[in-house]
C-alpha cells in the first residue's frame, strides 16, 4: 500500500484528573483501545480542571501515578501536555493541538457517561465534536434514558458507545478509604498504593 492510501492513524485521547488513576480508567483504556481498533491512546491527566471544584493533588504526584497505571498496558502514550500548559485545562485546546501534530488522524475522544452528560458545557464544546468522535463509556449508576443518549441517536457519527461492565469506582471513593484507613486493594493497582502512601497523598477527606 502507498503511503497516500493508508487508513488514517486512528488516535484516542482519554483526559481526566487520574487523582489517583484506578483499576476503571484502565479497563475503560483496554476497551477503547480494543473497540476503536486505536493506533494510540494518550491519557492525558488535566492541568487545571476548571469543572472540579476541589483542589486537585500535585501533577507531580498525578502524573507519576498515571505512569505507574498505565505502565503496562499497549500502545498507551501518558502525555503530560496539560499539566505543563497554564491556565485552564480545556480539551478542544487539547485536541487543536494534537491536530496540528498529526493531520491525517482521525481522534475518538474518550469520556466515561458523567463527564459526557456535561459536553454541552465544555469550552468551545461544538469545536470538540469538529475535532473528534466522542465515545462514551456508562458508567454505574448512570441511566441510559438521558438526554446524551437522544444525541446519540441524532448525531450517530458524532458519538460512539464503548461497551464495558459498569465498574462501582471512583478517586472520590478511593481517597476517602485512604483517609479512613481503609483498603484499596483491587481499586488501585499495588505500585500506586504503595505511591500513596511513601507520599502520604489523601490523608484528609
Ligand atoms: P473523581 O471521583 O475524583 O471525580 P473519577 O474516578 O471520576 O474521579 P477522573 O480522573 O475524573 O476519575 O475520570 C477520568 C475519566 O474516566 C472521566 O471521563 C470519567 O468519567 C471516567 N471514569 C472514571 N471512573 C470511571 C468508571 N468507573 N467507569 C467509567 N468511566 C469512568
Amino acid at each position: 500500500m502507498s503511503l497516500a492510501t493508508l487508513p488514517p492513524q486512528r488516535i484516542g485521547v482519554f483526559g481526566g484528573a487520574f487523582d489517583p488513576p484506578h483499576v476503571a480508567h484502565v479497563a475503560l483504556a483496554r476497551a477503547a483501545i480494543a473497540q476503536l481498533q486505536l493506533d494510540a491512546l494518550h491519557i492525558i491527566p488535566t492541568g487545571h480542571a476548571w469543572h472540579k471544584t476541589r483542589t486537585l493533588s500535585p501533577a507531580v504526584h498525578r502524573l507519576a501515578m498515571t505512569r505507574l497505571t498505565f505502565a503496562g498496558v499497549d500502545k498507551v502514550v501518558v502525555d503530560p501536555r496539560e499539566t505543563q500548559r497554564s491556565g485552564p485545562s480545556y480539551t478542544v485546546d487539547t485536541l487543536e493541538a494534537l491536530r496540528a501534530e498529526h493531520p491525517a488522524a482521525q481522534f475518538f475522544l474518550i469520556v466515561g457517561e458523567d463527564q459526557a452528560q456535561s459536553l454541552g458545557t465544555w469550552h468551545r464544546w461544538q469545536d470538540v465534536l469538529q475535532l473528534a468522535i466522542i465515545c462514551v463509556a456508562a458508567r454505574a449508576g448512570f441511566t441510559r434514558a438521558s438526554p446524551l443518549f437522544e444525541a446519540l441517536h441524532l448525531a450517530p457519527t458524532a458519538f460512539q458507545l464503548i461497551e464495558m461492565p459498569p465498574m462501582d469506582v471512583s478517586a472520590t471513593d478511593i481517597r476517602l478509604r485512604v483517609a479512613n484507613h481503609q483498603s484499596t486493594d483491587a481499586l488501585v493497582f499495588e505500585p500506586v498504593a504503595r505511591y500513596i502512601d511513601h507520599h502520604h497523598l489523601y490523608q484528609t477527606a
